[in-house]
């Protein structure tokens, strides 16, 4: 079924201990999408400057990606700059040109008002509220992420939009400062009120957890010996995890479970190199054979 995401394109810059890159193709709805399309068409609503070329299209071309939902205004791409540290577990942020995007007013051809599925990256809560008012028909699952600039900001918001979305998807400080609660079960009690009957936390390097009103299920993250590049692991845990519910078109406790791993096999895989550069020439039987690698790693008898 068809997956609708909307946010950032955008040209980064990132330096950590392996290695810097001046500018690369990035934003959470390039990576989002790259890392779906391994399973289910997607329909992808952004905005690029004239600085974007057909060169960096190219990331889209020959995938089951439609851009048409992607405007071109005049003016520079969303440009965005961090610096990991040493550990690869702390970034800053150097540089945040929004560019383009400042005007960012997502509008959805017609084509894609009928997405089943829809994915909305860290944008201002209210576009991300325009954009579900805009799909025809309420989808069969919504999902969010956000950051602390949106929950500290435009708190009042972002309460607003979360009442229309199944699934928040948020990292472990994000849960914390929404829900005013420093334990994620207890944070997940105060979220489930706000909306959402589903959270998903993500935690790095520590993996990622899904709470509902059936339990909590645990994926750790794919224990590699050089990773490279954090960025974007977020927005690829996000896309596997999605797109492998568009692409069986289940939202069963069993199909969420899957989608955990597909997301942490897909975040796995952003990590290993600099920016785009790993998910760029992955093989769905690399996909399918981590996934039966997390099996093996989290395999017990009891
Ligand atoms: P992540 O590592 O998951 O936080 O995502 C990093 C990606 O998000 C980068 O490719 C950036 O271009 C993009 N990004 C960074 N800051 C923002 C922002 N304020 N709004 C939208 N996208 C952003």
């Amino acid at each position: 079924m068809s997956l609708l995401v909307v946010g950032s394109v955008a040209f980064d810059a990132m330096e950590s201990p392996y290695g810097k890159v001046d500018r690369a193709l990035g934003g959470a709805a390039t990576y989002f999408a790259v890392a779906a399309s391994f399973f289910t068409h997607v329909n992808l609503v952004g905005i690029v400057g004239d600085d974007f070329t057909e060169v960096d299209a190219q990331i889209f071309r020959g995938r089951t990606i439609d851009i048409d939902g992607l405007e071109r205004a005049t003016g520079k791409t969303f440009f965005w700059a961090g610096r990991y540290s040493e550990n690869l577990n702390e970034r800053v942020t150097l540089t945040t040109e929004l560019n383009v995007f400042a005007a960012f007013k997502p509008k959805l051809p017609e084509k894609y008002r009928n997405s089943k599925f829809v994915f909305l990256t860290n944008i201002a809560p209210d576009l991300q509220r325009d954009v579900l008012h805009q799909v025809k028909v309420r989808p069969k699952l919504a999902a969010l992420d956000t950051m602390n600039y949106w929950i500290e900001r435009t708190n009042a918001e972002l309460r607003e939009t979360l009442k229309h979305v199944d699934i928040l998807m948020i990292n472990d400080s994000e849960t914390r400062e929404l829900s005013n609660e420093h334990n994620l079960l207890r944070a997940a009690k105060h979220i489930f009120k706000m909306g959402p009957t589903t959270l998903v936390v993500k935690r790095g390097e520590y993996g990622a957890m899904m709470v509902d009103k059936r339990g909590v299920f645990c994926v750790p993250a794919f224990p590699l010996e050089e990773p490279h590049d954090p960025t974007g692991a977020g927005d690829s845990f996000a896309g596997g995890f999605m797109g492998y519910l568009a692409g069986c078109g289940d939202k069963s406790d069993a199909a969420l479970r899957r989608a955990m791993v597909y997301g942490s096999v897909l975040g796995s895989f952003a990590v290993e190199k600099f920016g785009l550069d790993r998910l760029r020439h992955l093989k769905r039987n690399e996909i399918h054979a981590r996934a039966r690698h997390f099996a093996k790693l989290t395999q017990f008898k009891l």
